[in-house]
């Protein structure tokens, strides 16, 4: 008689009640959409400063680090009288092949400008292998430092705002100082700008600990 237990399970998310727990474990998707996870991997963005400079400068860390090798860049120099990005080089081709990605992550940890990160959209379908393989043109943001949008993607679960962009982690500084040397730090990232990292978990929890052991020195000296 225990298959009376499933049917019954069967016919309470039929009819569209409530789990044990009381929380409705599926959605009508695609009108409703759960909120994505900070860190969620989605469609990459090529971001710039404030002055619409491009922060890409043509590295190729990306594309050495890309496991799954879909990255192809190449840089060349910046005009000195107009120059695309800060410095020396800039990304003159930039290409990312989606039929290949695997939203690792990898190239945004990698990039030392922050130019390459990841948004939250993951509702993108193509028809031809052209439309697959993701150009500059495509990938840099626009004049409001927010994602084109293209034909072919669905941002309607609001992906392209700041707060909704995946976090990204650094283990070191940008600027390489041996004081953030371990520190691991998020920031958010999409769009314009330099944006101070956040106090990532390790961080949390070395700050918790010292104050959990001042408490506890706290403590000690008031029981003598
Ligand atoms: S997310 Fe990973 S697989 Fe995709 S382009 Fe970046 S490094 Fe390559
Ligand atoms: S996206 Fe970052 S890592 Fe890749 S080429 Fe540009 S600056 Fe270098």
């Amino acid at each position: 008689m225990g298959y009376l237990n499933g049917f019954v399970v069967t016919f309470r998310k039929w009819l569209g009640t409530r789990t044990d727990t009381g929380r409705r474990v599926t959605l009508q998707y695609p009108e409703q959409t759960r909120p994505k996870p900070a860190r969620f991997h989605g469609r990459h963005v090529l971001n710039r400063y404030e002055d619409g400079m491009e922060k890409c400068i043509g590295c190729e860390l990306c594309a050495g680090v890309c496991p799954a090798r879909c990255i192809y860049v190449r840089g060349a120099d910046n005009d000195p009288d107009d120059p695309t990005s800060p410095g020396e080089r800039y990304g003159f081709v930039y290409e990312i092949n989606y039929l290949r990605c695997i939203h690792c992550d990898l190239c945004v940890e990698a990039c030392p400008t922050q130019a390459i990160t990841e948004t939250k959209l993951f509702e993108f379908a193509f028809t031809n292998r052209a439309d697959a393989i993701y150009t500059k043109d495509e990938l840099v943001v626009d004049d409001d430092g927010r994602p084109r949008r293209l034909p072919w993607e669905n941002w309607d679960g609001g992906f392209d705002a700041a707060q909704d962009t995946s976090g990204w982690m650094r283990a070191t500084s940008p600027g390489g100082s041996s004081e953030f040397e371990g520190i691991v730090a998020w920031a958010g990232e999409l769009g314009y700008g330099v944006r101070a990292p956040e106090g990532g978990q390790p961080l949390e929890r070395e700050q918790q600990a010292a104050a959990q052991a001042g408490h506890d020195d706290h403590d000690g000296h008031g029981s003598h």
